[in-house]
């Protein structure tokens, strides 16, 4: 039988959400014999690749970079899953939705000058630093997502409840017994 195709992706989060994947402990070396991690941050792999089966995206969509390798996963994965809670509803990186008008000005400032303790000065958007967007989104205003798994981060067992699921072939459902952990 092939192996799933499985991705992980890194947006505006902490990666605190990988932290608690890289806590499933010893399910690790069974799900490495059952799936193939063909994009993640843990692999040194550059362009997300076509065919991908099931794709964990963690972190808010903050800038352009995030935007644009957010269509291009979506166009190539069949099951996207908002993994953690800035996935799914925007959470810490959201947080500066709420600072009003000239939203990108004021984070720059705060951040790069006010905050800087030397060499004051905010990055020019060239290319290499990419664009913020004005408003910060969850995953699924930006693209479709089948799953949601929420959590701060989501516990290792949550996440291993619903591998289990896809790994299975089934239909994944987080609800009673799955949500209990600890
Ligand atoms: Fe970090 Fe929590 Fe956001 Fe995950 S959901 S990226 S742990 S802040």
């Amino acid at each position: 039988m092939d192996r799933l195709k499985v991705a992980t992706v890194w947006l505006g989060g902490c990666a605190g959400c990988h932290m608690s994947f890289l806590d499933l402990d010893e399910f690790l070396i069974e799900l490495a014999g059952k799936i193939e991690l063909v994009y993640s941050p843990v692999v040194d792999v550059k362009e997300y690749p076509e065919n991908v089966d099931v794709c964990l995206i963690e972190g808010a969509v903050c800038n352009e970079d995030n935007l644009e390798i957010l269509h291009k996963i979506r166009a190539r994965t069949k099951v996207l899953v908002s993994f953690g809670d800035c996935a799914v509803t925007g959470n810490v990186p959201a947080l500066r939705n709420k600072l009003g008008l000239h939203n990108v000005e004021n984070i720059l400032q705060r951040a790069y000058v006010e905050n800087a303790q030397n060499n004051p000065a905010i990055p020019k958007a060239d290319g290499i630093v990419p664009r913020l967007l004005e408003r910060v989104t969850p995953v699924h205003e930006a693209v479709s997502v089948e799953y949601f798994l929420p959590g701060c981060p989501p516990p290792a067992d949550r996440i291993k409840a619903l591998m289990t699921q896809v790994l299975g072939g089934k239909e994944p459902k987080l609800e009673g017994a799955n949500l209990k952990f600890g």
